[in-house]
């Protein structure tokens, strides 16, 4: 914290993860640190070489359950990380911490077509890049032309080309940060696109939840749907305390009120068990589980 407080960078003590989660649970962060420009994130992961603090890095947390005795670590929380430059040729640079909805409708208000179907992921333009987040066919990599990433001690990473991206991941390791990432977008009609935008809206109120939660558990395995497979083996609305498989959407587990992230991970190793158990598939899981290191 002193080392902290030296760099200038804004830091809360024991902040607690619920907070800065879409799920709502978790326990503090022993540190949270708040860095507001790309010199202070690399400035921070520097605090942390030389501490030998153990870190993570965390964006919209809306693909995290965090353990509810939260982490005696420092994370460096992104969300001061947000602007967003639109350039005439339709490079569109965004800051790690920057939202991705809020991107996606000012690329497309501005007549920017290509970012749209990611329009209803929330989060951040970072967490999107490490996760590989996308929708309907569509990956986030499809588009990205450029991509700044500090590694765990804060040097600058190799260039794009060198990272490898794949459904709903990448080869960005844990811990090092995304600074920035540039998409190449086409131009399009500013009307239609916010038509386009509204239309994928109103299928994800249709077809998700509402309510506290991380978006799907788990990835589809290849071929089939985690959802339908879920639903099949009549699992939706299996509980533990205020956490649920969804009734509408047997992907998704809301956080009713009041869950903690042990009935969360209750349900996800409830569900993955019956499913290896009764329709012997393996589902691997999309949203990242933070527990404390051994
Ligand atoms: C209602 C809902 C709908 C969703 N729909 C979709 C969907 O359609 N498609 C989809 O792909 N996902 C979807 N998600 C999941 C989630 O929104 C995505 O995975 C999102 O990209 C995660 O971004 P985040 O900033 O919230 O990351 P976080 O949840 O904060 O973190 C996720 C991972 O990314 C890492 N990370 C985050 N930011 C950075 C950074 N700047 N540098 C380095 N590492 C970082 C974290 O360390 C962690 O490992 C949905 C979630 C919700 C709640």
């Amino acid at each position: 914290m002193a080392a902290l407080t030296e760099a200038g960078v804004p830091f809360r003590e024991n902040e607690p993860f619920s907070k800065h989660t879409s799920m709502g649970v978790g326990g503090p962060a022993a540190v949270m640190a708040f860095p507001r420009s790309a010199a202070e994130l690399k400035r921070t992961l520097e605090v942390r070489a030389e501490t030998k603090a153990p870190h993570r890095v965390l964006g919209g947390g809306s693909n995290l359950v965090v353990a509810d005795e939260g982490l005696d670590e420092l994370v460096i929380n992104t969300q001061d990380l947000d602007h967003v430059d639109v350039a005439d040729d339709g490079t569109v640079t965004a800051e790690g911490g920057a939202n991705l909805v809020r991107t996606v409708v000012r690329c497309c208000r501005a007549g920017w077509s290509g970012l749209q179907s990611a329009v209803g992921i929330p989060g951040s333009v970072g967490g999107a890049a490490v996760m590989n987040a996308g929708a309907y066919g569509f990956s986030i990599s499809d588009v990205m032309r450029e991509i700044v990433v500090f590694d765990e001690n804060g040097a600058r990473q190799q260039p794009p080309e060198g990272w490898r991206f794949h459904y709903r991941g990448s080869s960005i390791p844990e811990g090092s940060a995304v600074a920035s990432v540039s998409v190449a977008l086409q131009p399009g009609d500013a009307p239609k696109l916010g038509e386009e935008i509204r239309e994928l809206q109103m299928h994800r109120v249709r077809s998700q939840p509402p309510g506290r939660n991380a978006g799907c558990v788990f990835k589809n395995p290849p071929g089939g749907h985690a959802g339908r497979i879920i639903d099949e083996l009549g699992l939706k609305g299996t509980r533990r305390g205020a956490a649920v498989v969804s009734e509408k959407h047997a992907n998704f587990v809301v956080n009713e009120g009041g869950a903690r992230a042990s009935d969360v991970i209750e349900i996800l190793d409830l569900v993955r068990e019956r499913v290896a158990r009764e329709a012997g598939v393996e589902l691997e899981l999309e949203v990242k589980v933070w527990r404390p290191r051994a």
